[in-house]
């Protein structure tokens, strides 16, 4: 064919056409034709179309095929859905064949109590430093895995290219694409189920608008980058893992943020955890200017210092800091679909994201590339710093003392070791100061590199500098809202409930190095003649649970009693030899062994005190049936984290059913309804409440967390009983975290607030129109131990609280308030609560009980789930399930 004018003008625009707004990856790089492309595998270019997670596994197996000498993949988890998480390790083949004398090498490096001066001099000599770039935890935030993808192709094939050729000479990178596939297979379907013929840059249209819960979270709907203090979710216990095999010195978490920002590097905002140190603070600084100018250079806009903070340490990027890395956070604006119109009438394409990923990415690479002896030292410093810096502060040693539910701190205990924390048993007796410890009392020395991470978690209070506080009061004054970005306060002792001490000094006790599992160890179950008594709490909770499922009779006494000289609270599960099988003592004794329960053979019926045995206050427990209240308007976190904890931490069986399913739901079907945090009065009418009602007058259970409490106790719902009303409520102005939204690492707290606030006299209700905001902290709750609701706990908890919800304490002769917030002089365990938020929660209602008919409501003030985390509250919420259908 003959090439007209017209033809060669087409193929004139053909080869210079790129989509409106796109930039070129990386200016005047060539590639390796063997190195193959997205397109040539997968079928887009980079940019063209959100990758899915098979595609992205697909490439980077390709990628590794194509480079064995450079690559190694590893999957190193699996989520809940059974996708799997990769990390493409990628150096140049000097290293990689060496690779795994590299992991050993550094894991020498990371313990100074091992290593002379002039071996670590050796090694600091001769390893590449180690770069972990992990993407797009959040699922939502797409063009962090494609950047990923560009990444490890142009550091596979890129051609006479002296940064990529120093980066591979003196560098390891660890290139994890994806942190949540399950997440972004969520994202990816209903984004392109709601794609336009041509992709829609309208901001509202259906494929960037998610519907409940969005992709964000992973499977059981949590945010996985809080999750580095649970660690209750495959992919973070697999990062954790990894984290511990590679000892990186610099990690670097890719996330997005609101389409109308631009983008964000260190160094990050205040204020900063005060376990960072100095050194590491100016490797942000580093890292900062380092990104700074090539954004400058190819006039990419950034912000930073400005909302995204280093203070809690359960971030991702906050994990590996305590460990010696240098950790940071990047934020590109979302185009949350392929393009997507700004308020500013410019368009973000999905390919301008990753171009700008990809440079900081890179730009990142090669400045630790070439900083690798500093870097290595410093982390070697860091490490050898630790192991004087608690003592130096007064802390030789923290202590973990079990209380009555030895389960809590048998948990606590096992939380640390995963997170590659030594911990030692006591096998005897001991004594803290003046005070006498118990034989299988938990030692954590800071004699040990990870020390900063131990006192990070457990010490009660991390401290916030003065003047940030000063400048966050001053702003509430001005309602600004405060430039907190997370939780004040998370000390694990305090949410597990577990005593901690601390010792100067060494303490001396013979101790054994704690294994993993090892907690849970027990010598087989003897034989009883009349019954099996478990004390309660968190173990035996786990194991009645078990027990019902697996057809086992299991009574409850309600009252205290004493037998053989031990006196039984409220609450001990009773299990008699004459009703059950007769291999009971085998099944029994599996399934406490498994969950580290208490079980104390009887074999006598005669009681001390209290009740008998035979007691008709001892009632039969049953297997409860249980929904869960699911989709919008449920908080998807709370939803989540409830589920999580029956289906996982307990193993109970749970029907989710979504809210606007519950008219034709039939409830006569279960025995519990649980309704998580979230607004539900546009979603269940008079018509639901009416059936809701008598539902519970039937014998239901209905437990209602947080804002689904408020609703409940609203003058329209009124199911928890209410008095004279005063006047009517009206919702206030619009929820004020919504301002947030765009700029979110991923505030769960947004939504959180619906802001309505009422006036009514009722059992339960919001004090006031506007209570003081409590931005996340831990609240002293006292309990009545004579009520099954409290069963297992000692009478005094530990409670994460946040938000502006206030409830007033149940009138007596319509329920208990089994759960009251202390006095104001002790109300605050740990973190930021101003003066009127103490005046407001002190005393007022935590958990509240109100029968109704044969059934009764359980209304949580707080979420007891919180991140799951919250060990101690989940056994009051796990009562209220279990228990709840029995009384
Ligand atoms: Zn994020």
């Amino acid at each position: 064919m003959r090439w007209t004018k017209g033809a060669l003008l087409f193929v004139a625009i053909i080869l210079c056409w790129r989509p409106v707004g796109a930039q070129d990856l990386w200016p005047g790089a060539t590639y390796d034709p063997r190195i193959p492309t997205l397109k040539s595998i997968i079928g887009h270019d980079i940019g063209e179309e959100i990758s899915s997670p098979e595609e992205i596994t697909i490439y980077l197996k390709a990628l590794a095929a194509a480079a064995p000498d450079r690559t190694r993949l590893l999957e190193y988890a699996r989520t809940w859905e059974g996708r799997p998480l990769h990390v493409l390790v990628i150096a140049s083949p000097e290293r990689m064949t060496r690779l795994d004398a590299i992991k050993a090498d550094i894991a020498r490096l990371a313990d100074p109590r091992r290593l002379s001066s002039d071996e670590a001099g050796r090694l600091i000599d001769q390893l590449p430093v180690i770069v972990h770039l992990e993407h797009a935890v959040h699922g939502n935030e797409i063009s962090s895995s494609d950047a990923a993808l560009a990444e490890a192709y142009h550091l596979l094939a890129a051609q006479n290219d002296s940064v990529v050729q120093t980066i591979l000479r003196d560098a390891l990178l660890l290139i994890d694409p994806l942190e949540n596939p399950d997440g972004r297979a969520r994202f990816v379907t209903h984004t392109k189920f709601g794609r336009a013929a041509t992709p829609d840059a309208d901001p509202l249209s259906a494929e960037h608008d998610e519907p409940w819960p969005g992709g964000r979270s992973n499977h059981y709907l949590f945010d996985m980058n809080r999750d580095y203090i649970s660690l209750s979710q495959p992919e973070t216990r697999g990062r954790i893992k990894l984290g511990l095999e590679f000892f990186p010195q610099v990690v670097v978490d890719l996330h997005e943020m609101g389409g109308q920002n631009t983008y964000y590097f260190a160094p990050p905002a205040d204020p900063l955890n005060p376990y960072i140190t100095p050194t590491q603070a100016k490797w942000l600084e580093t890292f900062g200017r380092a990104n700074a100018a090539r954004f400058d250079e190819r006039g990419f806009a950034y912000f930073i210092r400005e909302v995204y903070d280093s203070f809690y340490p359960g971030y991702g990027e906050s994990w590996p800091i305590y460990q010696g890395a240098v950790g940071m956070t990047y934020e590109q604006a979302s185009a949350r679909g392929l393009a997507y119109k700004r308020e500013d009438g410019t368009t973000l394409t999905y390919r301008d994201g990753i171009v700008h990923h990809f440079n900081a990415a890179i730009t990142t690479a090669y400045t630790a590339a070439t900083n690798r002896i500093q870097l290595l030292r410093d982390f070697a410093e860091y490490r050898r710093s630790a192991l004087t810096e608690g003592e130096k502060a007064g802390v030789r040693d923290y202590v973990l003392v079990p209380g009555s539910d030895r389960g809590l701190a048998a948990r606590l205990a096992e939380n640390l070791l995963t997170q590659g924390i030594e911990v030692r048993q006591a096998d005897e007796a001991f004594a803290v100061g003046s005070q006498r410890v118990p034989a299988g009392s938990y030692i954590v020395s800071t004699d040990q590199p990870s020390s900063r991470l131990i006192r990070n978690l457990l010490e009660i209070e991390v401290p916030q500098p003065d003047a940030f506080i000063r400048e966050q009061d001053r702003r509430r004054k001005k309602r600004l809202g405060d430039q907190i970005y997370d939780l004040t306060a998370w000390s694990l002792p305090l949410v597990f409930d577990v005593e901690v001490l601390k010792s100067a000094t060494d303490v001396s006790a013979k101790a054994h190095a704690l294994k993993p599992a090892s907690a849970a160890a027990a010598a087989p179950l003897p034989a009883a003649k009349v019954a099996y008594v478990l004390p309660w709490g968190t173990g035996a909770a786990a194991t009645i649970a078990d027990a019902l499922r697996d057809g086992i009779r299991v009574r409850q006494a309600s009252r205290p009693f004493t037998a053989g000289g031990r006196s039984f609270a409220t609450g001990t599960a009773i299990v008699r030899v004459a009703e059950n099988a007769s291999d009971l003592v085998r099944m029994l004794g599996t399934i406490a062994a498994k969950h580290g329960a208490e079980i104390v053979p009887f074999d006598s019926g005669w009681v001390d005190s209290g009740i008998s045995l035979g007691s008709s206050e001892v009632v039969p427990l049953k297997k409860p049936r249980i929904a869960l209240a699911w989709d919008a308007p449920t908080q998807s976190l709370s939803a989540g984290w409830a589920r999580y904890v029956l289906e996982r931490r307990y193993g109970l069986t749970v029907t989710a059913v979504r809210v606007s399913t519950l008219p034709r739901f039939d409830l006569r079907e279960f025995d519990v309804l649980i309704l998580p945090q979230g607004n539900y009065s546009g979603a269940i009418n008079d018509d639901g409440v009416r059936q809701l009602r008598e539902w519970i007058r039937g014998g239901g259970t209905l437990v209602t967390i947080g804002e689904a409490s408020r609703w409940a106790a609203s003058d329209k719902v009124d199911l928890l009983d209410a008095r004279s009303e005063m006047r009517d409520g009206k919702p206030e102005g619009g929820d004020d975290k919504d301002k947030d939204k765009d700029k979110d690492k991923d505030k769960e707290k947004k939504g959180g607030d619906s802001s309505v606030s009422f006036n009514y006299e009722k059992a339960i209700l919001p004090e006031r129109e506007r209570p003081e905001n409590t931005p996340g902290a831990v609240l002293r709750v006292t309990l009545d131990t004579e009520h099954w609701l409290a069963s297992g706990t000692d009478g005094a908890i530990q409670a994460i609280v946040e938000g502006q919800r206030v409830f007033t304490p149940v009138r007596l002769d319509q329920g208990t308030n089994v759960g009251v917030f202390a006095t104001k002089d002790r109300l605050v365990a740990s973190g930021l609560v101003w003066d009127e938020a103490r005046d407001q929660l002190a005393q007022k209602a935590f958990l509240v009980e109100q029968p109704l008919g044969d059934g009764h409501i359980i209304a949580f003030a707080e979420d007891p789930n919180y991140r799951a985390f919250a060990e101690a509250t989940e056994l009051l919420f796990i009562n209220g399930v279990l228990l709840g259908p029995a009384y």
